[in-house]
């Protein structure tokens, strides 16, 4: 091609045209008219023919360009002027550049570039064409995918936001780029400033954003972008001049983040060395990246999330399980923890089902956060609690031997006697705590709850609300809890059960009212297993429900046999678990067994704990109803020993109420015991129930529930519990004054 200029579209010269200048003047229509950007250079450079679409992106006429060094139009005097393009490969035909260039309109953009180059004879340069592309949307797609790369691949956010401002920074050369994070609680923290130093990033962390707080402080509070042209005079500056800021850096664009939620998490801010604002470069940028961080820091907070829901439970904010194995596998890895001791305490909230059922779901997990706090209260820095399980909680001691975990144990169960009010309902909440200690109870995580979960199930069977350190003969009792469970499974089958009857009388004359059939168990081999013993077994081994149908069975069948012999007994007490309210044919087998023995309802009364209504609230509720619909009488057996609940007593249909034994035999002797007898027998009255006293075993009991009004005793001092025949000798031979000891 020729080095003489050729002018674009305005005409070819002023010689007539020849078919070379033809065919020349229709190409360069053709350039006009595609969407390319054509230059041609002279040997040194300078631009001899530039075609409409050089005008179109870079903003100069032909005319203007005509006769400039390119690389000086298109990057300022600043930049090397004299420098030839290519000039890394002199000799190379065809070679590539990247400008960033400023149009005179003020404009930014990067341009590649395609030029080649034709030589002359000697080697020297004698003309270069040129093909110009503007790359600059295309630059800053290549960040938006290089940053999602990185964050599929899981680069953490300080690398992610780290890359995002160098890559910005190279995008829009002399800007220093930042970024801040915000918190909830509404403050600023440095995430990534790789062009300025670690003095600015700590000076702003942890500075609350406000209407007046620097460029980033003021865009996150007002939640859009903020310029400042001048650092030094700006008000919004004011307060924070002392942030060691190159002095070189004279203005401040900052754009706020928002996550999906709407809530401001963070600010991306270009620095620039001259006051003269965001370019469309800048905008374009800066939209790019505000998304990438709100990305990132959504990712992350959804991380978090998952690690939470995975490693955290809910309702406590406590360890869940997973971390809290975790914890504790770490903490028996230590070195430290072979030289010594390290507790482990398993902690179980009483009756907290009970709680669940008649309460709701969300005053149980309030109750479960409220004792989380109170644990939280004691647990040391170095001490590791989580929650295991809906009532369950485990705490460890590192260090800590067993005068340690009980001291610990003793100020938990302490800290619990504190009611819990929710939503103004107070509740007495307690907790049964077994404790086990490396190396003695157990060499890792698993054993050591195992072992600490045997001292728990002591702690339960032993009355809850105590604690109980693993001894190795709690597993034998657990042993021999499986041999019992085997031998009642084989005596119930065999009937080698047999029920004893216990009288109960009428305070006022000494008319019996009732008996109350208790099951005994005489083992050719065990010898005579008290029922103390034997219904905790029946209950874990599954065997209740076949011992109360045989104990229900029996007593109405010697019922039915007594009314045939002429013996009048007007009802039969016959005592059911708790579990059996757990089948939900519980009244279809009563009114069977009834209909069996001709007897009518009123004949039998069934005796239930409190644990009724605290193991299965709303069954235990819909099965008393039906139970009481067929016009079976139903007794709370043991008030006093358990939840106690008032409510339960007001809203379930319990015809009797039998105070504990433990109350009676301390009625004589302590004051508080009296007062608590004399309320519980009036709150009996007023609900219109028959109360029966358990366990009277002296006239001076008997006189003093007498004059209290108490309806009916049952105890040795009437009469103990008695086989048949002992029973009907004690009937024969009873006088029925009232005040008169049993005959048996
Ligand atoms: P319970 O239902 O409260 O029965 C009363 C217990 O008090 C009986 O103990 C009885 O022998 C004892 N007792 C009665 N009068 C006196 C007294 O004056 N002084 C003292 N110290 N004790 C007295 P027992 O027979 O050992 O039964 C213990 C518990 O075993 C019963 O307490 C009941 O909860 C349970 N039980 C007994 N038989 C059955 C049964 O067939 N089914 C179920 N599910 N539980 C049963
Ligand atoms: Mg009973
Ligand atoms: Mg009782």
């Amino acid at each position: 091609m020729a080095t003489r200029a050729y002018k674009s579209t305005a005409g070819l010269g002023a010689k007539p045209p020849s078919q070379t200048d033809e065919t020349i003047g229709f190409l360069s229509r053709l350039a006009d008219e595609a969407d390319l950007c054509l230059v041609m250079l002279d040997e040194r450079d300078r631009v001899i023919y530039s075609n409409a679409g050089f005008t179109k992106m870079l903003g100069y006429e032909h005319a203007d360009a005509r006769g400039k060094n390119l690389r000086r139009l298109l990057t300022g005097a600043d930049l090397q002027p004299g420098q030839r393009l290519g000039a890394d490969v002199p000799h190379q035909v065809t070679f590539r550049e990247k400008f960033f260039t400023r149009t005179p309109d003020g404009n930014q953009i990067w341009i590649a570039a395609a030029f080649r180059r034709v030589f002359n004879a000697d080697g020297t340069v004698r003309c270069t064409a040129g093909m110009l592309r503007d790359v600059t949307d295309s630059g800053i797609h290549a960040m938006q995918r290089v940053v999602l790369e990185k964050m599929i691949s899981g680069s953490s956010l300080e690398t992610l936001t780290e890359f995002i401002c160098q890559r910005a920074e190279a995008l829009a050369p002399d800007t220093v780029a930042t970024i801040l994070r915000v918190d909830e609680q509404g403050l600023l923290h440095p995430l990534a400033a790789p062009s300025l130093p670690a003095v600015y990033a700590n000076s702003i962390d942890g500075l609350a954003i406000g209407p007046c707080v620097g460029s980033c402080g003021t865009a996150a509070f007002r939640g859009e972008p903020v310029f400042v042209a001048d650092i030094a005079t700006d008000p919004l500056w004011a307060p924070y001049r002392g942030v060691p800021l190159p002095p070189s850096l004279r203005a401040c664009w900052s754009s706020p983040f928002k996550l999906n939620n709407g809530r401001v998490a963070g600010t991306f801010a270009f620095y620039f060395r001259d006051g003269r604002g965001p370019s469309e470069l800048h905008r374009k940028i800066v939209d790019a990246c505000v998304n990438l961080c709100a990305l990132a820091i959504e990712r992350q907070e959804a991380e978090l999330h998952i690690h939470r829901l995975a490693y955290f439970d809910d309702v406590t904010g406590l360890p869940n399980r997973t971390r809290l194995f975790e914890e504790i596998d770490r903490c028996l890895a230590r070195p430290d923890a072979s030289s010594g001791s390290i507790a482990l305490l398993c902690i179980n909230v009483d009756h907290f089902k009970y709680v669940n059922d008649t309460l709701g779901h969300p005053t149980g997990d309030q109750l479960l956060s409220e004792i989380a706090k109170r644990l939280s209260h004691h647990a040391g820095p170095e001490d590791i609690l989580g929650r295991i399980g809906g009532d369950e909680f485990v705490m460890v001691l590192p260090g800590r031997d067993v005068d340690g975990a009980v001291d610990m144990a003793e100020r938990i169960l302490h800290s619990l006697v504190q009611p819990i009010t929710i939503s103004g309902t107070t509740l007495p909440a307690s907790a049964s705590v077994g404790i086990s200690i490396h190396p003695w109870h157990g060499a890792d995580t698993n054993e050591l709850l195992k072992n600490a979960d045997v001292a728990l199930s002591e702690a339960k069977h032993a009355g809850r609300g105590i604690y109980k350190v693993f001894m190795p003969e709690m597993n034998k009792r657990g042993e021999e809890r499986v041999v019992l469970g085997a031998a009642l499974q084989d005596s119930l089958a065999q009937g080698g059960l047999h029920l004893h009857y216990q009288p109960q009388v009428r305070i006022e004359d000494g008319q019996i009212l009732g008996v109350e059939a208790l099951a005994r168990w005489n083992h050719p081999l065990l010898g005579n297993v008290p029922p103390d013993r034997f219904i905790p077994i029946a209950e874990e081994c599954g065997l209740i429900e076949t011992l109360g149908a045989w104990a229900l069975d029996e007593a109405c069948r010697q019922m039915a046999e007594w009314r045939a012999q002429g013996i009048i007994i007007p009802a039969v007490s016959v005592n059911l678990s708790p579990l059996h309210f757990r089948n939900e044919g519980l009244a279809d087998t009563i009114a069977e067994v009834l209909r069996k023995h001709h007897l009518a309802p009123h004949m039998l009364t069934l005796e239930i704990t409190e644990g009724v209504m605290m193991d299965d609230g709303p069954t235990a509720t819909n099965m008393l109803k039906a139970i009481h619909a067929l016009g079976v009488g139903l007794s709370m057996d043991d008030f006093g020993t358990g939840y106690s609940s008032l409510s339960g007593l007001a809203t379930m249909p319990f015809s009797e109420l039998k105070i504990d034994r433990a109350f009676i035999n301390r009625i004589e002797t302590d004051a508080g015991t009296l007062a608590i007898v004399t309320a519980v027998i009036r709150i009996g009255q007023s609900l219109g129930m028959i109360v029966v006293a358990e366990g009277v075993e002296t006239a001076a009991q008997h006189a003093i529930l007498k004059k209290l009004g108490c309806h009916v005793a049952q105890g040795y001092f009437p009469g103990r519990p008695m086989d048949v025949e002992a029973l009907s000798e004690w009937l024969r031979n009873r006088t029925p004054s009232p005040d008169t000891p049993a005959a048996a």
